[in-house]
């Protein structure tokens, strides 16, 4: 099946986004969250009772879309999102984390936690709040320059431990491979969250794996970062790549090979917020450095929905 429109974060953006591609008749509409409930910034950073104002940070733009938002509560403003979830028919899926956006043919392919997915469209949705997983244990300050949330710093020749068994991991340890000397560990016995490619990949690339072991601690007793593996061993490290899900919105935005500046803003067009990407477009807070408001949130969602489906 071949969605018209995935959008990805359930977030004010995402949830407009959703709500007014089908009041313009698209027909199949999936809004993929990776929290358990939806809106998660008001939900996590926003105080109980707390006053949610139309005009924010001197923002004042007349409402174009279809959501009725007025000036209220934190908890009225989630009833407004809540119910237009409700009142749509769009599909909607919580805990299902996208990783990334690929294109395949005249398609795209939604990378997600729990499968992937083939639309027409995408909107990204993402808010400004993401970060990387990152482990219950301490990790020592000392090393923060060699233990990274993505591959970006890896050198050749270093001797490398990735840490997790998505595709995110499984990817930055075969990449790595061709370059360097990874052990990859995995607190799971079998790979269960890997594509077909990935899964491959990782059994023909010359990759020390440790599956069904966890880590107890990371040490910054010596020179380098050294592990203490639930399987009773201990092992230094060049450095440490945790790919446990999570991302800053500059990775995910890299993976979606949508164009960034300098400031990690991507770039699109200001009428249709289409990215360099043709079908992927920006709603919301990710569309600009520090976050702008709810109102401008939902009119880029209406923008976009009159762009891919007036009828
Ligand atoms: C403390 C505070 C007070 C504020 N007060 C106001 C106010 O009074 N009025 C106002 O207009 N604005 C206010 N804002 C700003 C407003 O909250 C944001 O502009 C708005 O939430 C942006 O909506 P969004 O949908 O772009 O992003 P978000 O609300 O951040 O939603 C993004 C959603 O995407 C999900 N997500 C992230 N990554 C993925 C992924 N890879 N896969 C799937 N889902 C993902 C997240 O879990 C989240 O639910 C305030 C912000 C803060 C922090």
């Amino acid at each position: 099946m071949i969605y018209d429109l995935i959008v990805i974060g359930a977030g004010p953006a995402g949830i407009a986004a959703a709500f007014e591609a089908k009041k313009n008749g698209a027909k199949n509409v999936l809004l993929l969250e990776k929290a358990k409930e939806n809106c998660q910034t008001f939900r996590v950073y926003y105080k109980d009772g707390k006053r949610v104002d139309k005009v924010y940070k001197g923002i004042d733009v007349a409402n174009k879309g279809n959501l009725n938002f007025v000036d209220g509560t934190k908890e009225s403003t989630l009833e407004l999102f809540d119910n237009a979830i409700k009142q749509s028919d769009f599909e909607y899926k919580t805990s299902c984390e996208v990783e990334k956006v690929k294109k395949e043919a005249d398609n795209y392919k939604v990378v997600t936690s729990n499968g992937d997915f083939l639309t027409k469209y995408v909107v990204v949705a993402i808010g400004r709040m993401g970060k990387p997983n990152k482990p219950d244990y301490k990790l020592p300050s000392k090393f923060s320059k060699v233990i990274n949330f993505n591959a970006n710093d890896a050198k050749e020749n270093e001797k490398i431990l990735v840490v997790g068994g998505g595709n995110s991991a499984a990817e930055y340890a075969v990449d790595l491979s061709l370059k360097a000397d990874v052990t990859m560990c995995y607190r799971k016995a079998e790979f269960t969250r890997l594509n077909d490619i990935n899964l491959q990949n990782v059994k023909n690339a010359k990759i020390n794996l440790l599956m069904a072991t966890d880590i107890v601690e990371v040490s910054d007793s010596l020179d380098k970062p050294s592990v203490k593996f639930t399987n009773g061993t201990t092992m230094e490290f060049d450095r440490i790549i945790y790919g446990i899900g999570g991302s800053t919105p500059v990775d995910f935005l890299n993976n979606c090979s949508i164009n960034i500046d300098d400031k990690g803003v991507p770039s699109f067009d200001a009428n249709t917020m289409q990215t360099n990407m043709q079908g992927i477009f920006v709603a919301g807070d990710i569309a600009s450095k520090n976050g702008e408001s709810i109102m401008i949130a939902l009119n880029a969602a209406k923008s976009i929905a009159d762009f891919c489906f007036k009828a």
